[in-house]
């Protein structure tokens, strides 16, 4: 079982995939921690070497896909925390515009994928990564809501105010809509799922539906 979920900042991809995985027995993969953790390494390495770093990086998710560590040359670095900070975060809709960083993150999803059953979140899934998964879905919510929702969520710890949230949240969608490789788009096949006015609970309680029917 395939079940393939895309959409813009803050729709709350992430807290609704982890309970639909944990609800239908599904592994759940975050692909935005996945750029967010090659935007972390690019502070560090210059593009050739991260480029060689990207393909031999085993990224290890744990506690449901909440936390994530990455292996490199046997090194292990737990970057849970760090890969949200303000400046991988900005980071991260830079490097995800990078067509070879693109095509070696896309083909390790894929691998995984090949061998669990699963739900991947992140802007390119139904179309490019799982084109041909079994439930397809589109998530989204008013730039407002998921501004609100954000601020929520990061309260206390940080100094952003809602508008700067919210201006961050309107650069990272352009920049992930208008980009010329994979960008964020609804495929046709895909059922969008507009959360602006659903409570958590409805949202999953839709996803668990299409997917037990996909299940027969
Ligand atoms: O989902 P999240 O906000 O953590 O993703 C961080 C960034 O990674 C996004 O703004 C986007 O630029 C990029 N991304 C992507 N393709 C994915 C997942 C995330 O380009 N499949």
């Amino acid at each position: 079982m395939q079940v393939a979920v895309d959409g813009p900042a803050g729709s709350g991809k992430s807290t609704v995939c982890k309970k639909v995985a944990i609800n239908n027995n599904l592994m759940y993969l975050d692909t935005g921690a996945m750029y967010r953790s090659v935007a972390y390494l690019s502070l560090k390495f210059d593009r050739d070497k991260l480029l060689d770093i990207v393909e031999k990086v085993e990224f290890i998710f744990s506690d449901n896909g909440s936390k994530l560590s990455l292996s490199i040359d046997g090194m292990i670095e737990d970057v849970t925390d760090i890969i949200r900070s303000s400046e991988v975060t900005a980071n991260a809709s830079v490097v995800s515009a990078d067509e070879k960083i693109r095509n070696i993150l896309t083909a390790k999803q894929q691998i995984i994928a090949s061998s669990n059953d699963i739900i991947m979140e992140g802007r390119d899934i139904t179309t490019v990564v799982l084109k041909n998964a079994d439930v397809k879905i589109f998530l989204t919510a008013s730039v407002e809501e998921r501004a609100k929702r954000r601020y929520a969520e990061v309260k206390g710890k940080t100094d952003k105010s809602y508008d700067e949230i919210l201006a961050d949240i309107i650069r990272r969608d352009d920049i992930d809509s208008n980009r010329d490789i994979a960008p964020l788009t609804k495929s046709d096949d895909s059922y969008e799922l507009d959360t602006t006015a659903l409570t958590l609970d409805e949202v999953i309680c839709e996803i668990g539906k299409l997917i037990v029917e996909k299940r027969g």
